[in-house]
């Protein structure tokens, strides 16, 4: 089959619009009239400067990032490693800077400190199998006494993931001061929940590589949100981080790493630091500029398209009726159920059952579908069932195809 008879659902990597594919075909060969191919060119060559400015450009205008160089001002980094890669990314960079803060107020007694240090929580929003992992990660590096499973959705739901408990009975560190961070996954892609807001919490991280570029979001509550591009920015390959100037050099001291040895504390690699990644801007190392290019391509998609304040705000229009209309028909018929709770149903990743999560019926939906054209259904081999990813480049035609196929397998016609 060609590009044009598929539509493909698959959770990540995702598809990107065929235009910017297009476009990248011919910069593969020649970039900017230069004979040279995009991904034969200097991360250091003006062209590559401007297309890393171009792509930051356009997620700043998407997002509305405040871009001042004071401590309000955010930085976007662009960094490898994926979504996992930040999972310790994260814990390097939030402990060493709670560190050289409770080092600063003690005035470098070191045994005090090492009491402090015994009290340092990271705290984790537990809400499926992504932020888990994340909290896995905090736990191997820093040491499980330091990490505080604040709420943990299997608690709430006979032992699986599908739901977000109430704030009310969340169990936040209680001592605000020794919170290095606050933890979140906003939308778990192998779950399908996904948080209506951004919940409270000190020193907040968020990652959003499964929802990113589909809704506005409130980035000055952030300390820092990162998110692989696979799924809806672009290719595999780069992720990106936005991070406050509170928590980077000159704003805020880091430890050394001399100290956090000593102090039993983890020491990162250089490639996942924040502060060397933001001194280089992204360019500490070799970037996958082709990526950023790709990255930069979509935004401006985005930005053309759109009419709304912030501007992502029409892309989350687009999105939420496309998650609509296949709700829609996964509620108005017996054949199916959603697995997650309703109220915190994700628009990214829906996740449903099919006959009663029965084997064979799955199948047949499955092999239906791809008859027609329509892919990458399966769900996530750890929990089964079926998963539609509405990611951006999934157009407005293929969901109703999808749903028409849906109602047409439910009422036995397939
Ligand atoms: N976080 C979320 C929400 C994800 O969906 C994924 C991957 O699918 C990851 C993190 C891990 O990303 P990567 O495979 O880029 O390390």
């Amino acid at each position: 089959p060609s590009r044009e008879d598929v539509h493909y659902f698959g959770a990540g990597p995702a598809p990107l619009p065929t235009a910017v594919l297009e476009e990248a075909s011919k910069v593969l060969l020649n970039y900017n009239d230069s004979g040279i191919g995009i991904t034969e060119i200097s991360h250091r060559s003006a062209d590559a400067n401007a297309i890393l400015a171009h792509t930051q450009s356009g997620l700043r205008q998407l997002l509305d990032i405040p871009e001042s160089d004071g401590p309000d001002g955010y930085q976007i980094l662009f960094l490898q490693g994926g979504g996992s890669g930040e999972f310790s990314a994260v814990v390097y960079h939030m402990v060493s800077i709670w560190v050289a803060r409770k080092a600063k107020e003690l005035g470098g007694d070191e045994d005090k400190l090492r009491e402090e240090v015994k009290k340092m929580k990271l705290d984790y929003l537990v809400t499926g199998s992504w932020s888990l992992k994340a909290s896995q990660e905090a736990a191997r590096l820093a040491g499980a006494e330091h990490v505080n499973i604040v709420t943990d959705s299997r608690k709430h739901r006979d032992g699986k993931f599908g739901t977000i408990a109430s704030p009310d009975t969340y169990t936040p560190t209680a001592d605000t001061d020794a919170t290095a961070l606050t933890y979140y996954c906003d939308n778990e892609t192998v779950d399908g929940v996904e948080f209506q807001a951004a919940p409270d919490g000190a020193n907040l991280v968020a990652d959003m590589s499964s929802n990113f570029l589909s809704r506005p979001v409130d980035v000055r509550k952030h300390a820092a949100i990162f998110g692989g591009a696979q799924k809806n920015i672009g290719t595999t390959g780069i992720t990106i981080a936005i991070v406050s100037n509170r928590i980077l050099p000159p704003h805020t001291p880091m430890a050394d790493a001399g100290l956090l040895r000593k102090l039993g504390l983890p020491v990162g690699p250089v490639v996942l630091d924040w502060p060397t990644i933001a001194k280089n801007n992204s360019l500490y190392n070799t970037l996958p500029i082709f990526d950023v290019w790709i990255a930069g391509q979509v935004m401006q998609k985005l930005l053309d398209a759109s009419t709304g304040s912030p501007r992502i705000a029409t892309q989350q229009s687009e999105s939420d009726r496309k998650a609509a209309t296949l709700y829609a028909e996964l509620d108005g018929s017996d054949a199916y159920h959603v697995v997650p709770d309703n109220s915190v149903r994700s628009r990214m990743n829906l996740c449903f059952r099919v006959r009663g999560g029965d084997a064979e019926a799955e199948k047949a939906f499955l092999k239906g579908a791809e008859s027609r054209g329509l892919l990458g259904l399966k769900g996530h081999r750890s929990v089964g069932g079926i998963r539609c990813s509405n990611y951006n480049a999934v157009p407005v035609s293929a969901v109703e195809k999808l749903a028409k196929y849906m109602k047409e397998f439910a009422e036995g016609k397939i």
